[in-house]
């Protein structure tokens, strides 16, 4: 009786569908994962009710070779309190306005498995402030967009 052993005939492991969304670059020619760019705040402006509006592009590039693959303009907007602006007795000439403040890339997920959809945003924590007495308050303002409705680039 021969005893010899057919080994590593094991079945390969199941190939689990990751829940990301992998276009195909136009340069290398495969599927890829993408990276995240950093995100250039265009515009950030608030009125005299307190409406916020921020212009910040995204764009998303080749992990493999870093050419830009998609990208989309976010128009981020939101309603700021301004009575949360503690000012000082002696603002007698308030004026309101805010900085670029800092901005982050955010991603997020709905669904599961193969209907996944991936979102794709930018989050941005800005300072609005009293120009006269300096008084100031944080505001974190978000944005995202469905991978699938980003513009394709190139
Ligand atoms: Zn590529
Ligand atoms: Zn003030």
């Amino acid at each position: 009786m021969a005893l010899a052993s057919r080994g590593g005939s094991s079945p390969p492991p199941a190939i689990l569908l990751k829940e990301v969304y992998m276009p195909r670059c136009s340069e290398c020619k495969k599927f890829v994962s993408l990276d995240e760019n950093e995100p250039e705040v265009n515009d950030v402006d608030i009125d005299e009710e307190g409406h916020i509006t921020a212009t910040v592009r995204i764009v998303n590039v080749c992990a493999e070779c870093g050419e830009e693959l998609t990208e989309a303009e976010l128009v981020i907007e939101s309603d700021f309190d301004l009575t949360t602006i503690e000012h000082t007795k002696e603002c007698t000439a308030p004026e309101i306005t805010i900085d670029e403040g800092v901005c982050e890339r955010i991603t997020r997920s709905e669904g599961k498995g193969r209907a996944a959809k991936k979102f794709y945003g930018a989050m941005l924590t800005c300072k609005v402030y009293c120009t006269y007495c300096e008084a100031s308050q944080d505001v974190e303002i978000q944005d995202d967009i469905q991978a699938s409705a980003m513009e394709t680039l190139s």
